[in-house]
């Protein structure tokens, strides 16, 4: 997940990871809390012992062969690792003509290989980026590497475990399964391992969007961003992100002729953007729920009890419930943020000289708009609640539209299926991201996305883009199962 606009639970999901749809802390939790935790604690030991299935195994080797190459922009190469996952799919006799690395710099590398089905219906595109957040061993605790894949205590650690490499490696071992399978699928399956999703100047996604849309067009895309959630040591939801908040700057500023500091005037410009701050601060855009946001409040009624419960049902019915958003909206700056576009200051700067009357004062205002929203319609809502003619609002950063992507049944219920068969009583959770992933840039170019991938990882320790990133082993060999399983039903119907 890029940094710039990045934001989900995932932290959500994972990424810049910020949390997306955490939950009100309420005491009966807590007791849960602990209950969890000894359960997890049982939990872990067994894991290792077991005797690794054959897919398993080769999961387990791609992954630690992504991670031990080195993907983030300064130094590494989404090059090196597209080209040793093509290998593995030539010698599992997927044919050179659907097995390709291209991109726009040597560097810069993206894989796109495709299992050719019956082509009843449109491919389906299964997403995963390459390239990684810096990572430096110093930061990180003795004994581990960012770049040295290492089994330890449950978990697989490296950079790239959690965001993005695990989906990497899953969507080339399931690959070759369904090719050693024989499966041919009503449609084709097409993997696409791509550069630059968390930074640099060689988004792969976009480059191949705009250079070879052919390759990689299909009815709709399974792609990073959602994930299952673990709380307390227990597996409560199966997130599907089916929609992003757009990524959107602009700047308040305002000018004075400024002066000597000895005889200060009323008219001062950082009393002046103080004040369009303050009446911003005071400012809410309306509430406005779309598909995805009410089935999660919905969904999330389920995980909890009581006058939250209550709250989260009366938010998700329509017509929604004010009372009750505007409690859950205090108590919680996820679920605040799941309801409204928001708008806040993240940088402010002002005066040229601590004895001279500032002639600037200039303010930063980052939003994340709600889908479908006309940007151009939150700047004039903007404008409105500054209310002063004298502050010179501008875009520094033109969000790009990302339309939700709509809760198809087909996917929605097979994602469903395949979670009660693995995890019964795990509910299945549409969630909105506040950060972006690749997935703008596809639905964007009228491709729906998914963010679904059954890894499994606790909430309260999310450590992508962080230090001693890592994934639980048996969460990982899970998780490879849920995809396998996943997209054989939605590519066979079956
Ligand atoms: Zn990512």
């Amino acid at each position: 997940m890029i940094a710039r606009g990045s934001g989900s639970w995932l932290a959500s999901a994972r990424p810049c990871t910020v949390v997306g749809h955490s939950r009100l802390a309420y005491d009966d939790r807590m007791r849960m809390h602990r209950v969890f935790a000894l359960a997890s604690l049982m939990f872990v030991a067994p894991v290792a012992a077991q005797e690794m299935s054959p897919h398993d195994r080769l999961a387990r080797e791609i992954l630690k062969q992504l991670i031990e190459i080195n993907t983030t922009d300064s130094v590494g190469s989404t090059t090196t690792a597209a080209e040793a996952m093509a290998a593995r799919l030539k010698a599992a006799g997927y044919p050179d003509a659907d097995v390709q690395v291209i991109g726009p710099n040597p560097r810069k590398g993206n894989l796109v290989a495709r299992l050719r089905g019956t082509g009843r219906t449109k491919p389906i595109l299964l997403l995963a980026h390459l390239d990684v957040v810096e990572a430096s061993k110093d930061d990180w605790s003795p004994g581990v590497d960012p770049f040295t894949f290492i089994e330890r205590d449950g978990f697989f650690y490296g950079r790239g475990t959690t965001d993005d490499k695990a989906q990497a490696a899953i969507w080339i071992a399931n690959l070759i399964r369904y090719r050693q399978e024989g499966l041919v699928p009503d449609r084709d399956l097409i993997v696409a391992l791509t550069a630059d999703e968390e930074g640099g100047s060689s988004n792969g996604v976009a480059w191949l969007l705009a250079n070879h849309r052919d390759l990689i067009d299909a009815d709709y895309c399974l792609n990073e961003g959602g994930g299952g959630e673990i709380k307390g040591g227990k597996h409560i939801a199966n997130d599907v992100q089916a929609a992003e908040k757009v990524y959107h700057t602009v700047s308040l500023e305002v000018r004075n002729a400024g002066g000597h500091s000895s005889l200060p005037r009323k008219d001062n410009a950082i009393y002046r953007l103080a004040a369009a701050l303050n009446r911003l601060a005071a400012f809410e855009f309306p509430i406005a729920l779309n598909d995805v946001t009410r089935t999660y409040f919905q969904q999330m009624a389920r995980l909890e009890q009581g006058q939250v419960a209550a709250d989260l049902k009366a938010v998700g019915q329509r017509p929604t419930d004010p009372a009750a958003a505007r409690r859950l909206a205090d108590a919680s700056a996820a679920y605040n943020a799941m309801m409204r576009t928001t708008c806040v200051p993240t940088l402010l700067e002002g005066g040229h000289a601590e004895n001279a009357l500032p002639q600037l004062a200039r303010a930063v205002v980052n939003c994340r708009v709600l889908p479908g929203e006309d940007l151009a319609d939150v700047d004039r809502t903007l404008a409105r609640a500054v209310a002063d003619e004298g502050v010179t609002m501008k875009v520094e950063w033109k969000g790009v539209p990302s339309p939700a992507s709509p809760l198809r049944a087909d996917v929605m219920l097979a994602v469903e299926q395949q979670t009660t068969a693995m995890w019964p009583g795990v509910i299945v959770l549409p969630v909105m991201a506040t950060g972006a992933t690749d997935g703008l840039a596809l639905r964007n170019a009228g491709i729906p996305t998914y963010g679904v991938d059954g890894l499994f990882t606790d909430v309260d320790d999310v450590r992508a883009h962080g230090r001693d990133e890592r994934i639980g082993v048996k969460e990982y060999f899970e998780g490879r199962e849920f995809l396998y399983r996943l997209v054989k039903a939605l590519a066979t119907g079956r």
